[in-house]
């Protein structure tokens, strides 16, 4: 059975914007069940932590700063094929890319500053649900 728990998080520039309301109802329309949620302002260490994978990249130090620059919204989203279908509602990373009504397309303002991140694949959604929550926050 394809995975049924994802990651996201709405960024600093979605909180900023006052999306987190726009994002969960996108959510619950589109039948993505949250399964826990916690709002935290990461340090910058934290940001690179969680952003391990891309730290020889070239945007990886504005990344974390961004990051690290306001609260965001971390949840764990459930349901049949829900990396792939979360990734479907975000759009293409690059919001000048992002299909209509897609949040990307709707919200973000640069590649970088684009409001929402989804787990891209089975593995990196265990590692990353793993980062913000404990067994407890999301078991049943
Ligand atoms: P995602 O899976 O669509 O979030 O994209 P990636 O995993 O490739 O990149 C992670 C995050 O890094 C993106 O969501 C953006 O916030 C940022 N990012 C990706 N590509 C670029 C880029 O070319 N420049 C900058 N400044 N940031 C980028």
């Amino acid at each position: 059975m394809a995975t049924t728990r994802t990651l996201t998080i709405i960024k600093p520039d979605g909180v900023q914007q006052h999306n987190i309301g726009d994002i969960i109802h996108a959510f619950e329309q589109h039948q993505l069940k949250i399964i826990a949620m916690k709002m935290l302002h990461l340090t910058k260490n934290q940001a690179e932590g969680f952003y391990a994978v891309h730290r020889d990249r070239p945007f990886f130090d504005s990344l974390t700063t961004f990051m690290s620059s306001g609260r965001v919204v971390v949840m764990v989203l459930g349901g049949d094929n829900v990396i792939t279908r979360l990734r479907e509602l975000m759009g293409a990373t690059d919001p000048a890319k992002a299909s209509a009504g897609t949040l990307r397309k709707q919200f973000a303002t640069s590649i970088e500053q684009n409001v929402i991140h989804g787990s891209d694949a089975p593995e990196t959604a265990a590692f990353e649900i793993s980062y913000f929550f404990s067994e407890l926050d999301i078991s049943k």
